[in-house]
Order: C-alpha cells, then structure tokens, then sequence
C-alpha cells in the first residue's frame, strides 16, 4: 500500500484520501468507530478518539510520518495487503519474527508492549515522562526487541510454545 501521502501537504488531496483510507483501514480491521487509536503527532498512539475527531486531529496536527507499518491498526505483518492474523503466525519458527510486525492490542502481545515501555523509560531516563517521545521510539524499535525477546523466552520458558497451542 501506498503510504507516501503521510508526508504530504495537508492541505493536498493525496493528503485527504491517505486519511480516509488509513480510516477505512482501521474499520476494515475491526476498529470501533468510536474508538481509533489516534496517530496524531500529539496523541501518538496514546489516545482514542471516534472517526471524526481522529480526522480533525489528523488534519489539525498532522500524522506521524514514521508510523509507516500500521501495528496499532490491526496490521501485523510487513507484507500490506496480508490478512494473517496473530494466531496464524507460525510462532514456532525463531526466523518468522523477522518478518513481523505486531499488533498492539492482542492480549497476548500487550503485555510485551507494556514491558517494552519499561524498558524505554529505563533506558532513556531524560524522556522517562515524555509520552509522546516514548511512544513513538517504541513504534520504531518495538518490532526488532520482540523479536529478540521472544526468542530468548523460547529458550528459556518455552512460554510461547505453549501459548501457541
Ligand atoms: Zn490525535
């Protein structure tokens, strides 16, 4: 998919349809349409909003153009135009995380994320209680610490084996 129009002029066209189909893309993957993450330059994945107000703020303050891979809007895999859900991911194979691109708010990846979050805080204390800031590192390098995470947890727990059934 396209996504060149999260760099685009605001006020363009290009800018306008990216918009929409960034909101069609939510809805199609399940979003309520009274509560879409916002990934707003302010809001940064740390709020939701409905449609209309997700809009306004996409216009208002523009979106974040490094959220390219849509993770926090059902897209999980690198591949766009994938429907592969979580639970097809071939979790056994170390390898197939380097390929991914996971979903915030499955219950089984949250937990990861909110201890990702730890992880931000500790290792940059200067930005320990920027939101924005943390937010959107964690957007940039989540996927690479997963993957390395999960497989050091299947090395020692083999937790996710057993989740996987
Ligand atoms: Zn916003």
């Amino acid at each position: 998919m396209d996504r060149s129009w999260m760099r685009a002029d605001r006020r363009t066209k290009e800018y306008q349809r990216g918009v929409e189909e960034f909101l069609m893309y939510a809805f199609e993957h399940g979003f309520d349409e009274n509560k879409i993450n916002c990934p707003c330059v302010k809001c940064a994945h740390s709020k939701s909003w409905n449609a209309r107000r997700v809009r306004d703020h996409l216009f208002l303050n523009g979106i974040d153009e490094t959220y390219t891979c849509w993770i926090w809007h059902g897209e999980n895999v690198i591949e766009s135009g994938s429907s592969q859900s979580v639970d097809q991911i071939p979790i056994k194979t170390e390898n197939s995380y380097a390929h991914l691109c996971l979903l915030q708010n499955t219950t089984a990846v949250r937990p990861y994320f909110d201890e990702h979050m730890s992880f931000l805080m500790t290792k940059y204390p200067e930005h320990e209680n920027d939101e924005v800031w943390l937010k959107k590192k964690q957007n940039e390098i989540f996927p690479r610490w997963f993957q390395e995470k999960i497989a050091s947890d299947l090395l020692n727990e083999k937790k996710w084996n057993i989740n996987a059934r």
